[in-house]
């Protein structure tokens, strides 16, 4: 959804609000692909403070699916946006000085899905897991740990401890 900021200036108090219903599917980050269970529309104020310059206010809960980091299992949680701000934009040709544009504004034009994207890279959690003490998977038989035990070797169920563990018994060969 493109909003038309120049339609602002002929609007009563020079502020409009906008429905905005996100068409976004999938969100790319950190070579995960997110999904977007539930985005429901919300609205959006926009209001001209001067010709360049514009305040927003609006928040949306948006549900994400990502999978958990240590077990892989599907993770779904709720990511809580606010876009209450203010922003310039550009004067288009030419002078491109402070061009510390949004990466949402496209000359006079706001995409309310790039917006909404931008603002869902923000909130991502570093890591997402399924709980707090999730317990992984077994790097060697891949049993879910949550869910069952393994007859494997549990000295080395952490990925990086058995990294270390190879490089301790390497010596002990020599
Ligand atoms: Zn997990
Ligand atoms: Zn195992």
């Amino acid at each position: 959804m493109l909003i038309q900021l120049s339609e602002l200036f002929t609007c009563e108090g020079k502020k409009k609000e906008y429905t905005v219903e996100t068409s976004l599917r999938t969100l790319e980050f950190g070579g995960e692909t997110y999904r977007i269970l539930e985005a429901p529309p919300f609205v959006l104020e926009i209001e001209s403070l001067t010709r360049r310059k514009f305040a927003m206010r609006g928040s949306a809960a948006v549900t994400v699916e990502g999978h958990c980091a240590r077990c892989l299992e599907p993770v779904s949680f709720v990511c809580n946006l606010c876009f209450d701000r203010e922003f310039a934009i550009g004067e288009g040709n030419g002078q491109e000085e402070d061009s510390e544009e949004e990466p949402y504004l496209d000359g006079s034009c706001l995409d309310a899905d790039r917006l909404v994207c931008n603002e869902l890279l923000l909130s991502l959690p570093m890591r997402v897991l399924c709980r707090e003490d999730c317990r992984g998977i077994c790097n060697r038989c891949g049993t879910n740990l949550n869910f069952g035990t393994c007859t494997c070797d549990t000295r080395s169920l952490d990925p990086r401890m058995s990294v270390i563990q190879e490089i301790f018994n390497e010596f002990k060969e020599v």
